[in-house]
């Protein structure tokens, strides 16, 4: 993995006709070149300059699900820590890469591994556009491209704001990985500020807001930052968001058995939820440990009593559970050296 920031790459060509750096962006980004020696464009001396200075190759671990819609990769790191991300391969051709924004996490949500293995350090930039690389390399092979980049993996994002903005901005740049704004979801547990400074950027990304419980008592007791950022400080947060940008935000609600998912949870959930551009994302719990999720059947109750009400709702498709790859169970095993 790289250790060198992306100023430092483009430094790298300081000395060379401004079109080099054009060519290199596009053999990396475009043409997916695994090694330098591939940029057929450049002159042989660049390429070995660039090898030693900026390798670009990616050593990892994959692992494929039974039904091979979904692909983990243990990437890593320079440092030897590891991290994980994951590939979900929808039916309707879209292709969704779920990328890590640092190594494990310390919010530490009672339902979720990866606050389990406690917090590392924050992602750099390349190395989350490099998750997103690995990818886009492995789905050239069979002939598929990057759709959508969701920051779902491991970390929080929003407590490494800049680095994730700046993978963003890499990822979204016309000369370069080229994918558009709206294919980009941020998910956070409701980082006000982060969410204050997203809504500045004029950047046309998703936001989706991990809220998991109706109430703070219970919110509280699940997400040991709700006590920093109780729901209504997020809920604000949101409204001026939406106010700004004119963009929908997505409510994340994950289903645990017996503990969220009763019909007196939907009412206070529709109540909070009823506004326009709210929408909720009900998600079966995947088993980390202490929770069970809840039946299905409940799950259906929960979503037409929030329907009945008038509240916007969609219901996320489980992915990877076998391969530990679903939201929630990204620990990356050997994560510390
Ligand atoms: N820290 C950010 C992003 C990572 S988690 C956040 O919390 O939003 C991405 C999504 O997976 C979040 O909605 C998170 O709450 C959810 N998740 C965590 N553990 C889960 C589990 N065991 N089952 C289902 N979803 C889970």
């Amino acid at each position: 993995m790289f250790s060198m920031d992306l100023i430092q790459f483009q430094r790298l060509f300081n000395k060379e006709p401004r079109y080099r750096l054009e060519q290199a962006k596009k053999a990396l980004f475009h043409d997916l070149i695994q090694n330098w020696q591939e940029a057929a464009t450049l002159p042989l001396s660049l390429r070995e300059e660039l090898n030693k200075k900026w390798p670009i190759e990616i050593s990892a671990k994959t692992f494929v699900s039974k039904d091979k819609n979904t692909t983990k990769v243990l990437l890593t790191l320079k440092d030897g820590l590891k991290i994980e991300t994951v590939l979900m391969c929808h039916k309707d051709k879209r292709n969704t890469i779920c990328v890590s924004s640092q190594v494990g996490c310390y919010l530490n949500c009672s339902f979720c591994a990866t606050g389990k293995i406690g917090f590392e350090r924050n992602l750099e930039v390349w190395e989350i556009v490099e998750q997103v690389l690995f990818f886009a390399r492995y789905l050239k092979k069979i002939k598929e491209k990057v759709t959508n980049i969701v920051f779902m993996g491991m970390g929080e994002p929003f407590l490494n704001y800049q680095n994730v903005i700046g993978a963003i901005k890499i990822l979204n740049d016309k000369e370069g990985f080229n994918l558009g704004a709206r294919h980009f979801s941020i998910s956070t547990v409701g980082i006000v500020d982060g969410i204050e400074k997203l809504a500045k950027e004029e950047l046309q990304i998703n936001l989706a807001i991990s809220l998991h419980a109706p109430n703070d008592e219970l919110r509280s007791k699940l997400m040991p930052i709700n006590k920093k950022y109780p729901i209504k400080k997020i809920l604000n947060a949101a409204d001026d968001y939406i106010k700004k940008t004119r963009r929908r935000v997505m409510f994340e609600y994950i289903m645990i058995k017996n503990l969220n998912d009763s019909e007196e949870h939907a009412k206070t959930l529709a109540g909070l939820m009823k506004k326009p551009l709210y929408f909720v994302n009900l998600i079966s719990y995947n088993p980390t440990g202490i929770f069970k999720p809840s039946f299905s059947l409940r799950i259906k109750k929960f979503k037409e009593i929030l329907e009945k009400k008038g509240v916007m709702v969609t219901q996320r498709y489980r992915f990877g559970e076998d391969i530990e790859a679903a939201c929630g169970q990204l620990v990356a095993k050997d994560g510390r050296k």
